[in-house]
């Protein structure tokens, strides 16, 4: 069988980042499909890793060369998903996960209307604009922006298929690979089954 498509989107602060860490070293079945981003990297990001670092023309010639599959400016940068960071984890019977925002979740949608669509809630406002600020890593007015962002962000996820809220991580990653695995055994998903047992009815 081959892998699932999954989106993964949250604003700022709701701590996707650590719920996948935390989904992948439980899980193998599910990998990573790495972006591609004119933004810098934060301290400890690694190049191929968290992101493929580009330049704005190599971004853009990655989109003239139909190798981006989606993709938005975002706080002025361009963000990406690599056609073939999601091909190699499909082929290979791996979901792939895409951590991006809403808009690049909503073309997902479109073209793949089978993809499976998880949005990350905060537990409140309050928490989330703490969070933001004990992060550190961003100066007053980004925090600002990207809590802005974070309000229109969070307009969208009435359009995902399930809502996790992020109040106790272990319980968010158990409720993210309870997804996975529920997705895996939708009915529409698993046609031969039933037609394995239809072919035995008529022997
Ligand atoms: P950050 O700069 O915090 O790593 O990411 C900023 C936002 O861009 C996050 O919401 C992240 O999920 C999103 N993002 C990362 N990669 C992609 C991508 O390939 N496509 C889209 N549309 N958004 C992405």
């Amino acid at each position: 069988m081959k892998g699932l498509l999954f989106v993964v989107s949250a604003p700022a602060g709701c701590g996707k980042d650590t719920i996948l860490n935390e989904l992948f070293k439980k899980t193998d079945t599910a990998g990573y499909a790495v972006s591609a981003t004119t933004r810098a990297p934060r301290g400890g990001e690694i190049n191929g890793v968290h992101y493929h670092f580009l330049t704005r023309e190599e971004f853009e010639s990655k989109i003239a060369e139909k190798e981006v599959l989606e993709y938005t400016e975002y706080c002025g940068n361009y963000y990406g998903t690599l056609r073939r960071s999601v091909n190699d984890l499909i082929e290979r019977g791996k979901d792939a996960i895409l951590k991006i925002e809403v808009e690049g979740a909503m073309n997902i949608r479109r073209m793949f209307p089978e993809a499976c669509l998880v949005f990350i809630l905060p537990p409140s406002w309050e928490i989330l604009e703490k969070r933001l600020r004990d992060r550190g890593t961003e100066t007053e007015e980004k925090i600002i922006e990207r809590s802005k962002q974070a309000r229109t962000e969070i307009e969208f996820a009435k359009n995902y298929d399930y809502l996790i809220v992020n109040d106790k991580l272990d319980a968010a990653v158990d409720d993210l690979l309870a997804v996975l695995r529920a997705e895996k055994l939708r009915r529409s998903r698993n046609d031969e089954l039933l037609n394995a047992f239809g072919e035995e009815d008529k022997a």
